[in-house]
C-alpha cells in the first residue's frame, strides 16, 4: 500500500453533476493507480441543502459508476467521522491551535484568520471603504496539472462566521490535515481558493498536499461550463435512461484526460493502469453527447444477455412491451437478435415493440411502398401454403423454403422479404428477416401472416 491518500469532498445538493462525478472518478483512479486510499468526505455544512436525500443521490451515483471508497460513510475508517457536520470537536481543536499561535482575532462577531506581514491601509474603490492589507509574498502552488501558479493573499479572511459556523476554507484545510490527505484533486474553480488554503497550511505548520486542479467541462456548444440544467449533466439521468455505467465511466475519464494515443474505448482496468496527472489536459474539456452515445452503443453490444435484459427491462415494461407474463426465453432471444443493432436503450421499446404486441401500427411509408409494388399480396399468397405446411422455422430452413418458392415462381428470393416483414411487423426495417422469423417462431409468424391477409387492403 502506498502513502497516497486522496479524497472526494462533495457538498450534497441533490444532484450528481458530471463535473463532480469526474472529480470523484479522477481521485478514485489516482488512488487505484498508486495503490493508495480513496476517502469520501461529505462537506455538509450547509444544513438547508445537505439533506439525507441529497446524500443518497450522490452515494447511489458513485455506486452506479463503481466508485467504491476505502473510508467514509458506511465504511468507517480511523480518520472519521467523515461528515463535516459531525466534526465540530476537530474544528474546535484546530481553532484553538491557531489561536495559540496568535493567528485568530474577533471582529464583528466573526473569527478572522490573521495573515503574517506588514500592514497598510488602502482605499477600496469598489467597497468605498478603507481596508487593511498585508504586504505578503506570493503563495506558489506547484499544481500537478496547471504547473506553477502564483497568487498573493493580502487580506485576512473569516474562518468562523458570527453564527458560529466554520467557513469552507478552514474546515476543508483542517480535514485535509487531520485526514492525512496527500493529494488534493479537484475542480479548477477551486484554484482561486488555494492560496488561502496554503496560508492556513503554513499557519498550522503543515506541508500542503500536492494540488491537482482539473480543467472545467464546457457545455456542448457555446461558452460557459456545463450546468445542472444542461442536457446530459446529471449522472442520475444516465442511470434512469439505461446507459451502461461502464460506458459512462469510460466517457467521463475522457473529459480532460487521454492516454496520449487517442484511444477511447478502454476497460476501467486499462484506465487505472494508464491514468496519471501527465495525461490530464490543461485546456477545458467539452461535453460531447454523440461521443458518449457512440461509446454507450459499443458497450451495449458487448453486454451479456442477462445484463442487457436487466438494463432493458424497465424501459420495456414502462412502454408496456413486456409484463410479468412475458416468456423470458422469448425476451432473451429477441434481445440477442437486436443487440448488434441497438444504439441506445431509449429507443429500444420502439425498435422491438412488435415482437411482443400482436397489434402493431403499420408504418405509413412502408405501407405506401408495399402498395406501390402491386404484387405484394400475391407474393404472400405464394408462400402461405408452404409456410403452413412447414414445421421447422430455423433461419436456414426458411431460406431453403423461400429459395424453392422463388425459383418455382421465377422470382428473386429477396422479392418476398419486404412483404413478409411488413405483414409481421408493420415496418420496412429491423433486424435481419430470416433470424427474426426464427426468433418469432412458427406460431407467431403464421398467425400474423393469416391475420394480415384477412385484414389487409393492399
Ligand atoms: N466541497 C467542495 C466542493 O464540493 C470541495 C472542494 C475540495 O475538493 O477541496 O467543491
Amino acid at each position: 500500500m502506498s502513502e497516497v491518500r486522496v479524497r472526494f469532498a462533495p457538498s450534497p445538493t441533490g444532484f450528481f453533476h458530471i463535473g463532480s462525478a469526474r472529480t470523484a472518478l479522477f481521485n478514485w483512479l489516482y488512488a487505484k493507480h498508486t495503490g493508495g486510499q480513496f476517502i469520501l468526505r461529505v462537506e455538509d455544512t450547509d444544513k438547508e441543502r445537505n439533506t439525507e436525500e441529497a446524500l443518497q443521490v450522490l452515494i447511489e451515483g458513485m455506486q452506479w459508476l463503481g466508485l467504491d471508497w476505502d473510508e467514509g460513510p458506511g465504511k468507517g475508517g480511523q480518520f472519521g467521522p467523515y461528515f463535516q457536520s459531525q466534526r465540530s470537536a476537530v474544528y474546535e481543536e484546530y481553532l484553538n491551535l491557531l489561536k495559540s499561535k496568535n493567528r485568530v482575532y474577533e471582529k464583528e462577531g466573526a473569527l478572522w484568520f490573521r495573515l503574517e506581514g506588514e500592514r497598510y491601509i488602502e482605499y477600496d474603490d469598489f467597497k468605498k471603504a478603507e481596508v487593511e492589507k498585508v504586504k505578503n509574498t506570493p503563495v506558489v502552488i506547484d499544481d500537478a496539472i496547471r504547473g506553477r501558479v502564483e497568487r498573493t493573499e493580502e487580506r485576512d479572511f473569516v474562518i468562523v462566521r458570527s453564527n458560529g459556523e466554520p467557513v469552507f476554507h478552514f474546515v476543508n484545510v483542517v480535514d485535509d490535515i487531520s485526514m492525512n490527505i496527500t493529494h488534493v484533486i479537484r475542480g479548477e474553480d477551486h484554484l482561486s481558493n488555494t492560496s488561502k488554503h496554503v496560508e492556513l497550511f503554513k499557519a498550522f505548520g503543515v506541508k500542503p498536499p500536492i494540488f491537482a486542479h482539473i480543467p472545467l467541462i464546457l457545455k456542448e456548444s457555446g461558452p460557459g461550463k456545463m450546468s445542472k440544467r444542461d442536457k446530459g449533466a446529471l449522472i442520475e439521468e444516465y442511470q434512469k435512461r439505461g446507459f451502461v455505467s461502464d460506458a459512462v465511466c469510460n466517457y467521463i475519464c475522457l473529459l480532460g484526460w487521454n492516454p496520449k494515443d487517442d484511444q477511447e474505448k478502454m476497460s476501467i482496468q486499462t484506465i487505472i493502469e494508464r491514468f496519471d496527472f501527465d495525461g490530464i489536459n490543461k485546456g477545458n474539456a467539452r461535453f460531447d453527447e454523440q461521443k458518449l452515445a457512440a461509446l454507450n452503443s459499443e458497450y451495449l453490444k458487448e453486454l451479456s444477455i442477462e445484463t442487457l435484459t436487466q438494463l432493458a427491462l424497465p424501459e420495456l415494461e414502462e412502454a408496456g412491451c413486456v409484463t410479468d407474463q412475458t416468456d423470458r426465453e422469448y425476451l432473451h432471444s429477441v434481445l440477442r437478435l437486436v443487440q448488434p443493432k441497438i444504439k441506445s436503450l431509449d429507443t429500444l421499446a420502439d425498435y422491438v415493440g412488435y415482437f411482443f404486441q400482436e397489434r402493431y401500427e403499420e408504418d405509413a411509408k412502408a405501407l405506401a411502398r408495399i402498395q406501390k409494388n402491386g404484387d405484394a399480396k400475391n407474393l404472400l399468397l405464394e408462400i402461405m401454403e408452404v409456410f403452413e405446411a412447414q414445421e421447422a422455422y430455423t433461419s436456414e430452413q426458411l431460406e431453403e423454403t423461400l429459395t424453392q418458392i422463388a425459383s418455382k415462381h421465377q422470382r428473386k428470393l429477396f422479392a418476398y422479404f419486404p412483404i413478409i416483414r411488413f405483414a409481421i411487423s408493420g415496418r420496412s426495417g429491423g433486424p435481419d428477416l430470416l433470424p427474426l422469423l426464427a426468433v418469432m417462431g412458427r406460431d407467431r409468424v403464421l398467425s400474423r401472416l393469416r391475420a394480415f391477409l384477412e385484414n389487409t387492403s393492399i
